[in-house]
């Protein structure tokens, strides 16, 4: 590419909807455009990046023999009405109707349309075990697009799917995915962690459901794990426990206290001289269950979080939010001081399991301005409208311990960049796409589905690989592998480098000639902003001098001087290591 000629563009200023380094250096570099909310253009040299990351997953999967397809953008509804996901979805699917009134919706994912392809062609148990995949674009119509390419609307995913009988395929083939990622993403030389992620209303509990998560503070995602690597999960999943608390063990009896204006755990806490974990915190929620709404208690100790996820799967609910004031009153719960005790009749009570059942608390009495202390939930819920159960509710934090290892948990930020799911027969149960097995019987195949999000990695690794100046790309995912700047209105010297620059092509290096004629600081300036792994400049002062050209690594910013007829050697030694 030679940029006199090119279609490139650097701005100096970010974008004022960026808020991150990602979104603000793609920008800048001239990778993409915005043209619109969570819509955005791949500009000549943003696409590069983006094909070489295509490139590289497209790579692994057909090495572990994956078959790639292309499903159609546009999808019937009636495919998503088979699964009940065209209502299920909500407003996450872009839907519209044709000229014949036909709905149609553009893919969000594509499970629908792979099953009714899978019940299209593969009939038998000998066609199996399949897995298939492809590279195209998703819509998803996200209630707040930002961050550039790593939350938009319109995006390129990578989808694969898994069709197998029985469990230990379905394993195997689960293992050959999570392999496969592992692969790609060490390939783009990505400090990324997999872990163990929450997985959702589809497939059973003890499917396997792994999120790659890229370590990176602007991440939307929590992730918590020892840092020996032997336990790493989504803190929407992570199940550790607290480190030891000194429970209040006591036997004395339960007694109420007056605690006039007090509503929060804070407050009462310092008035009545107690540490947090010695007091239980209410939280109402309502959870909706297809058409019914059902309302729970849930208690956690006092310096806890919920993890609302935790609660939405115990219930297998479709969703839940805590409960409105107005609910809350219609119940006949007064706010202020709940407690486990005097909750409606019928209402049930949930303590998550970090709370010790034989310690003693400080609760809300279910009485305006009034607290119990000495309150012993398996001595004082005895009443059969207080029975309760007791579940994992509460959200890891830094500082719990591995329930597995006994190890430290570290609590860091990650950005999801790819997510490996068991499905089970769910989807090839609700779509009746049946194989005939060994015996003549019809079965179910269980399903995988497989996503990487080819923008979003791409951001995610700008997260990981830059500094004040610009991006640092590593060198697998660089648009280009050479940034070649020739300082000199010499004729000789400027045949010399379109010499040059024709062999390092001709050698595959990919190099980017800026012959624009501009200054050496304009030169730099956004040589470092787009961050190519090498530059080169071939300046008439130092060649004049020693007859060298000069090799600048971006990421050290180390400066190299090498006679023209060893640039290539050179250059090729040094890209195995960027
Ligand atoms: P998130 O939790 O971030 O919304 P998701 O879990 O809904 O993502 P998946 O359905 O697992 O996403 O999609 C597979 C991959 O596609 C994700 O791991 C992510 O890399 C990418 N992806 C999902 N949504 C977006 C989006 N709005 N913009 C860019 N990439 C996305
Ligand atoms: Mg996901």
């Amino acid at each position: 590419m030679k940029l006199s000629s090119g279609f490139w563009q650097t701005y100096k200023e970010s974008p004022q909807d960026a808020e991150i380094i990602s979104h603000k250096l793609m920008v800048r570099a001239g990778l993409i455009m915005k043209s619109s909310s969570g819509l955005y253009h791949y500009l000549p040299m943003g696409l590069r990046s983006i094909k070489k990351v295509e490139q590289i997953v497209r790579e692994e999967h057909n090495k572990e023999g994956f078959f790639e397809l292309t499903m159609t953008m546009v999808t019937p509804g009636e495919l998503w009405k088979e699964t009940k996901r065209w209502d299920k979805m909500g407003d996450l699917i872009l839907k519209f109707k044709d000229k014949g009134g036909k709905d149609l919706c553009l893919s969000p994912t594509n499970e629908e349309s792979v099953v009714d392809i899978f019940r299209r062609t593969v009939k038998s148990y000998k066609q199996l075990p399949i897995g298939v995949y492809q590279i195209n674009t998703k819509y998803r119509d996200e209630i707040r697009p930002r961050y550039g390419l790593m939350r938009c609307r319109e995006f390129i995913m990578k989808d694969a799917y898994s069709f197998v009988l029985g469990e230990k395929a379905q394993d195997d083939i689960y293992q050959r995915f999570y392999d496969v990622y592992n692969r790609i993403f060490s390939r783009m030389k990505l400090h990324f962690i997999p872990v163990e992620a929450d997985a959702g209303n589809i497939g059973s509990t003890q499917s396997k459901n792994h999120e790659f998560q890229v370590l990176a503070d602007s991440g939307e995602d929590e992730i918590a794990f020892c840092e020996t690597g032997t336990y790493a999960a989504n803190l929407e999943k992570a199940e550790t426990k607290r480190g030891d608390i000194p429970f209040h063990q006591t036997d004395a009896k339960l007694e109420k206290v007056s605690t006039p204006g007090i509503s929060s755990i804070r407050d009462l806490c310092h008035f009545l001289d107690a540490p947090p974990y010695h007091t239980l915190k209410a939280m109402i929620y309502t959870a909706v269950i297809g058409k019914k709404e059902k309302h729970v208690a849930a208690f956690l100790l006092g310096d806890d979080t919920l993890n609302e996820i935790k609660l939405k799967n115990h219930l297998d609910a479709d969703h839940i939010f805590p409960s409105t004031h107005q609910t809350i009153q219609e119940l006949g719960i007064p706010t202020g001081s709940i407690g486990p005790m005097g909750m409606p009749d019928g209402m049930p009570v949930i303590f998550d399991a970090a709370i010790d059942l034989k310690a003693s608390y400080i609760v809300g009495a279910t009485e305006k301005d009034h607290h119990y202390k000495n309150y012993i939930p398996e001595r004082d819920s005895r009443d059969p409208s207080h029975r309760f159960e007791c579940v994992d509710l509460r959200k890891a934090k830094a500082g719990d311990i591995s329930k597995e290892t006994g190890e430290k948990i570290v609590v860091k930020r990650g950005i999801e960049v790819g997510h490996i799911f068991q499905l089970g027969d769910h989807y090839s149960k609700a779509m009746n796409a049946m194989v005939q097995v060994r015996d003549g019987h019809w079965e179910a195949p269980l399903m995988g589905c497989y996503g990487i999000g080819i923008g979003r990695t791409v951001a995610a690794c700008i997260e990981q690989n830059h500094d004040d100046e610009g991006i640092i790309w590593p060198g697998a995912i660089a648009p280009y592998h050479i940034y070649f700047g020739i300082i000199s209105k010499n004729e000789e010297l400027r045949s010399l480098g379109a010499k040059l620059y024709q062999k390092l092509w001709e050698a595959g290096l990919e190099t980017v000639l800026d012959d624009r004629g501009l200054g050496p600081g304009f030169m730099f300036k956004e040589s470092d902003l787009l961050g190519l792994p090498l530059r080169v400049i071939l300046g008439e002062k130092t060649f004049k001098r020693d007859g060298t050209l000069e090799i600048k690594i971006r990421r050290t910013g180390q400066i190299l001087n090498v006679a023209p007829d060893q640039l290539v050697e050179k250059i090729k030694e040094l890209l195995e290591h960027l």
